[in-house]
């Protein structure tokens, strides 16, 4: 008989949201897996309990965990996943040891408990029937045009992480590519004494001094919005030329319009308009 893998999600932010299963998985597993060692052991300690055995998982020790805990759960011992706050998994380490779990044959099993996206989504007001976790934004370059351009054509609520230091930068270029009207609702230090929701559009969304940690949850796309075609770019390139602004510029605009990539409007503005009227005039 293999063990069961416990994924035990832990508070994030209000200690009270810990469950007794949580307690007693982080009790008998013999052993546990966690981010950070001393910030498991205050919570262990503030459960007045001790862990058998605790082990370092983060996204560089998590492959090399895996013989260790697959020979745990083939010895028939029941191993338990914490991540420093939240569900396991989410945003956080847990998912190759589910999959190692998986192929030795154990039981994989989740304590559920606090999780910020489930928390902000369902607080936020707005449709909850259907939505996507893109979880943290990747920080620059292409990958992170890309994955915003993907944000402005879904269609369900999309829910996003942020640190303080970025929130401003990931709502400016979110309001930039979704356009100023998608609703928005921010929400900051969930289950703390601070805890705070604004909800807003993304141009008008105010959120002050960043402090605490943040979720980001937008609206999707209207079903009715028209699909952005290469006509309907040209077309809207054609308008913005006509306006006398230069191919730059039209295709700046163009892209924060349509939720297009920038270079996408570029390589066809050129192509649109060969010479830039607005430049040599
Ligand atoms: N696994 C965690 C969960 O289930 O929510 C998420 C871990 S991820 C590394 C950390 C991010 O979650 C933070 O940067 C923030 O975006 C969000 N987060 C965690 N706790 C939060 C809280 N109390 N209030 C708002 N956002 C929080």
């Amino acid at each position: 008989m293999t063990g069961t893998l416990w994924l035990v999600a832990t508070p994030i932010g209000n200690l009270g949201d810990i469950s007794p299963r949580a307690r007693e998985a982080l009790e008998s597993a013999s052993l546990v897996c966690c981010e950070d060692t001393r910030r498991t052991g205050r919570l262990l300690q503030h459960l007045g309990i001790s862990a058998q055995a605790l082990a370092v998982c983060n996204e560089h020790t998590e492959y090399r965990l895996i013989h260790r805990v697959v020979d745990e759960l083939s010895a028939g011992h029941d191993v338990a996943v914490v991540s420093d706050s939240g569900t396991p998994g989410i945003s956080d380490p847990g998912e190759r040891l589910v999959q190692a779990a998986i192929e030795t044959g154990a039981t994989v099993s989740a304590i559920p408990g606090a999780c910020a996206a489930i928390s902000a989504l369902i607080t936020s007001g707005l449709p909850t029937a259907r939505f996507v976790m893109e979880g943290f934004l990747p920080r620059r370059g292409q990958e992170r045009t890309d994955r915003l351009v993907d944000i402005a054509a879904e269609h369900r609520t999309i829910v996003l992480y942020e640190a303080p230091h970025r929130i401003a930068r990931t709502l400016s270029d979110l309001a930039e590519v979704c356009g100023g009207d998608r609703q928005v609702s921010v929400s900051r230090e969930l289950t703390k004494i601070h805890e705070e929701t604004i909800r807003s559009t993304l141009s008008n969304i105010g959120i002050g001094e960043p402090r605490g940690e943040y979720v980001i949850v937008i609206a999707g796309r209207l079903q009715n919005e028209q699909p952005v075609t290469e006509d309907s770019i040209r077309g809207a390139l054609h308008e913005a030329l006509a306006s006398g602004l230069s191919r730059r510029d039209a295709a700046a605009e163009v892209s924060r319009r349509l939720g297009i990539p920038r270079r996408q409007a570029y390589d066809l503005v050129i192509q649109t308009a060969p010479t830039d009227e607005a430049e040599t005039q």
